[in-house]
């Protein structure tokens, strides 16, 4: 008999290999299964050799292309529904934060510029009233300032002194010794010696005559014999044609200082006032100071200034201009000139040279020679005058300053000792100080 453990053995063969063909068979239709799928894949593609770059064209030749579009933001993850609703809400109200901010800003500009025109309706309110109160004044003043208030120096020295004499109670009886006193005055006057000697002597023999029965009578008597020589100077201002078929020309003379440049503005600016058409002739060439100073005036009144250059021959300033008023159809030419002192002659000659010039350049002209005085030189712009007139003939005179200084009594001096009429007197510096001159008004003016 077989023992057990023999009798196992083939059992347990037959089981392992059995076992081990089962494996195999399975590995092998593994394997195979396997190698079909793999079969049935594509292919990898083979790494194709890579397509030449094309070359970078020329700047000039590249076309402008339109800027790539950005790429979008990365994607936000998906919000929830309350997610997006808070930042819809958080937007609106960043929008509204922005409206607003810039409602205010607005706002504010706004108001900044209603201060700002406030602010300047104010500035040119305030300058309007200052306007106001300046012409005001200026009306006023140049309404106060009539002849008579020009005239309030000279009225407070000699003729105070005057009346003192003889109007005051003072005055009891007429005698010799009223009268010494009274040459004395009028000795000490402006009036000049010889017209003061005039004067006294109408009075003496009118109470030789027994026409005087008080001092007031002798005030009286004198003021009459005043006005006969001043009226009988001549007349006063000229009065300009409307519409002159040429050019009056008026030749202004004077020292220097006497105040013709600022007689001429005043002038062009009195007649530019009533609508004629002046020109100024910067004829006082020898400081480029006078012709600044002209122009100014001739800017103030619309007057048109002819000039040269400095040291430029006076006569054809004086000419051109004549001419350039014909060419404008000009009423006027004022032709300033220099002053320098009268006592040189090449001034004298000088300005009788302008005086020719202008004769040539217009028939007739000119028709005044206005030979500016300044009344504070006294008994000086008498012999100023008379050199004057014995050079160039003056027609007229102006008396300027006459505001400030006791000395009107020049007036009546030149009047009487030259016969020449006193076309204007000057009582300030503003344009209305210049005044036309009347005898009787001076007259009246001075004795009150
Ligand atoms: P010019 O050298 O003869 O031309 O004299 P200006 O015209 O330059 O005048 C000399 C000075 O006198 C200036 O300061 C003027 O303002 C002044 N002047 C002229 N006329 C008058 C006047 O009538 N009254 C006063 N107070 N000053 C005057
Ligand atoms: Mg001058």
């Amino acid at each position: 008999m077989p023992s057990p453990v023999l009798a196992l053995i083939p059992t347990t063969l037959v089981a392992i290999v059995g076992v081990a063909v089962v494996v195999a068979v399975a590995l092998i239709v593994a394997g195979l299964w396997s190698a079909r799928r793999a079969a049935s894949l594509p292919a990898a593609p083979k790494p194709t050799p890579r397509a030449p770059e094309p070359k970078p064209e020329s700047k000039e030749e590249r076309p402008l292309k339109p800027a790539a579009p950005r790429p979008p933001a990365a994607a936000e993850p998906p919000k929830t529904e309350a997610e997006k609703k808070e930042a819809y809400r958080l937007k609106k109200e960043a929008e509204a934060q922005e409206r607003e901010r810039r409602r205010q800003e607005e706002e504010r500009r706004a108001a900044e510029a209603a201060e700002e025109a406030r602010g300047r309706a104010e500035e040119e309110q305030r300058r309007a009233a200052q306007a106001r109160a300046e012409a005001e004044r200026k009306v006023q003043a140049q309404a106060g300032k009539t002849l008579a208030d020009g005239l309030a120096k000279t009225r407070g020295g000699f003729m105070s002194r005057l009346n003192g004499l003889l109007g005051g109670s003072g005055a009891t009886g007429l005698d010799e010794h009223l009268l010494a006193q009274l040459e004395e005055l009028l000795f000490s006057a402006d009036i000049g010696v010889k017209t003061a000697s005039r004067v006294l002597e109408a009075a003496r023999s009118k109470l030789r005559r027994g026409e005087l029965a008080n001092p007031e009578a002798v005030k009286g008597a004198l003021r009459d014999e005043i006005e006969r020589i001043v009226v009988s100077a001549g007349a006063g201002a000229q009065v300009p044609a409307a519409a002159p078929a040429q050019p009056e020309v008026w030749m202004i003379v004077g020292v220097n200082g006497a105040g013709k440049t600022t007689t001429i503005g005043k002038l062009a600016a009195q007649l530019g006032a009533r609508g004629a058409k002046v020109v100024l002739a910067a004829a006082d060439t020898f400081r480029a100071a006078a012709t600044d100073q002209l122009a100014i005036w001739a800017q103030r009144s619309g007057a048109e200034l002819v000039k040269g250059s400095e040291g430029a021959d006076p006569g054809s300033v004086a000419f051109e201009a004549v001419k350039r008023a014909k060419e404008i159809g000009a009423s006027h030419v004022l032709v300033d000139t220099a002053g320098r002192l009268h006592t040189k002659a090449p001034l004298m000659e000088e300005l009788k040279k302008v005086k020719r010039v202008l004769q040539k350049a217009e028939p007739g002209a000119p028709q005044e020679i206005l030979l500016v005085l300044d009344a504070t030189n006294g008994q000086n712009a008498i012999a100023q005058a008379r050199q004057f007139h014995e050079t160039l003939q003056v027609t007229g005179l102006a008396l300027t300053k006459l505001d400030g200084t006791a000395k009107g009594g020049v007036v009546i001096g030149i009047s009487d000792e030259l016969k020449l009429p006193v076309r204007y007197v000057g009582v300030g510096e503003t344009v209305d100080d210049l005044k036309a001159f009347e005898p009787k008004e001076f007259v009246e003016a001075l004795f009150g």
